[in-house]
């Protein structure tokens, strides 16, 4: 599930991997955690479409409990099995800013840019410069479905990441 969206997008999500919706259809973000962050873009006159959205890793982490198959985090293997995929995704797309959706995705892409490690609590909705590139770190959108302060939280930090498009005419806000 390689991800999807414009080849010149200035803006790139990247999360952890997909899930279970994720992999049936091939698409990122197409679950409830999903239909959220398509909630969070509308709310700053974002469309699906102009943005880029892949995640750290392109296969679905999962594992058997009872009759189950449920979600897991990436293991550190998988994540360096990716790592060059989405090192030329990055290369090719040069998204003027990165939002790394929740830790896994902001732990990864801390390290890639040299950026000093900190939890997603402390830096959420904060911007950081690295290489010419823009990162901001926010709370994955999964996290809000079980949590409305987390909800309100996400959708402050959507108004800063508005802020800093607008103060960079990336967008025509
Ligand atoms: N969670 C993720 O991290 N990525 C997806 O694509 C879907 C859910």
């Amino acid at each position: 599930m390689p991800g999807e969206g414009p080849a010149n997008a200035k803006v790139m999500f990247i999360g952890e991997g997909p899930g279970r919706q994720e992999d049936l259809e091939g698409r990122p973000f197409v679950g409830r955690a999903g239909k959220f962050l398509d909630e969070c873009l509308q709310s700053i006159g974002l469309q699906r479409g102009q943005v880029f959205i892949t995640n750290i890793v392109k296969c679905r982490p999962s594992e058997k409990s009872g009759n189950w198959i449920k979600d897991r985090k990436p293991a550190a293997d998988e994540i360096a099995a990716c790592a060059r995929y989405l090192d030329r995704q990055i290369e090719l797309i040069r998204p003027d800013i990165i939002c790394a959706l929740g830790d896994t995705a902001r732990s990864e892409i801390f390290k890639r840019f040299s950026i000093e490690e900190d939890t997603i609590g402390h830096v959420h909705g904060r911007l950081f410069v690295a290489a010419g590139v823009k990162v901001m770190p926010l709370y994955h959108p999964a996290a809000a479905l079980y949590d409305n302060n987390l909800r309100q939280i996400i959708l402050t930090d959507f108004q800063s990441l508005r802020r800093v498009l607008s103060q960079s005419q990336l967008t025509n806000f």
